[in-house]
């Protein structure tokens, strides 16, 4: 696995290569975003949030492996391992880079939220993760679940989620919240996470994955997403 530790965004300045403002993808030409990051901002008619990955993974890497088997290995030993590892590596990671993501971000945060599963009900598979990071979990809200919108990989939904039953819109209105994801590829679902909170009133600061696909050396895309 690749550390993915770029958290600035990209500058004035013409460094080459070039990344994305919002996802710090890096881009072919001097454009401020991919071509990811503007399509879901067409769909979603609003500007999105940054997105910062702790890990960046291509498929079929043991860390690929990790995102899916914490929740798809048939053996829950497997799972629960997984799990575990996860944990682990993002507990490190935020005690290296919790004050370098709030300077990414342009703020701190005092909320928690996962984004759902769009395929799954009931509550966000990272739950189990965020939950065990005590830097997380003790800002940990369920603020959001499966809406009747359609999101997937480059399909961006303001209705792909909605506001849990029982959130004090009231009190949306006065959180900061840091939205939390085990994987992206383009960000499409959660960015259609991020815009269902804003709708309601909060402000998300910003989109933490744990991991992030990147394309394969020498081309090709991951698997689902369109560049
Ligand atoms: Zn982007």
């Amino acid at each position: 696995m690749t550390l993915s530790v770029d958290l600035a965004p990209s500058t004035g300045a013409r460094a080459v290569p070039a990344r994305c403002r919002i996802c710090s993808g890096q881009l072919s030409r001097s454009f401020a975003l991919c071509y990811c990051c503007d399509t879901l901002v067409g769909q979603l008619q609003m500007p999105l949030v940054p997105v910062v990955a702790m890990v960046e993974y291509r498929l079929g890497d043991p860390l690929h492996h990790r995102l899916r088997g914490y929740k798809d290995a048939p053996v829950a030993e497997v799972r629960d391992r997984y799990r575990d590892e996860l944990v682990t590596m993002a507990t490190r990671w935020l005690h290296h880079h919790h004050r370098q993501l709030g300077r990414r971000f342009g703020s701190d945060w005092d909320a928690v939220a996962t984004v759902p599963s769009s395929r799954r009900p009931g509550r966000a598979p990272a739950d189990v993760i965020v939950t065990r990071v005590p830097v997380l979990g003790a800002l940990h809200r369920p603020l959001l679940i499966r809406g009747r919108g359609c999101t997937d990989h480059l399909r961006a939904d303001r209705l792909g989620f909605e506001l849990a039953p029982g959130v004090d819109h009231r009190r949306l209105r006065t959180l900061r919240v840091l939205l939390v994801d085990d994987s992206v590829v383009t960000g499409a679902r959660a960015q259609s996470a991020a815009a269902s909170l804003r709708l309601g009133g909060a402000q998300v600061v910003g989109v933490l994955a744990l991991g992030r696909a990147v394309r394969p050396e020498g081309g090709g895309t991951p698997a689902g997403s369109r560049w």
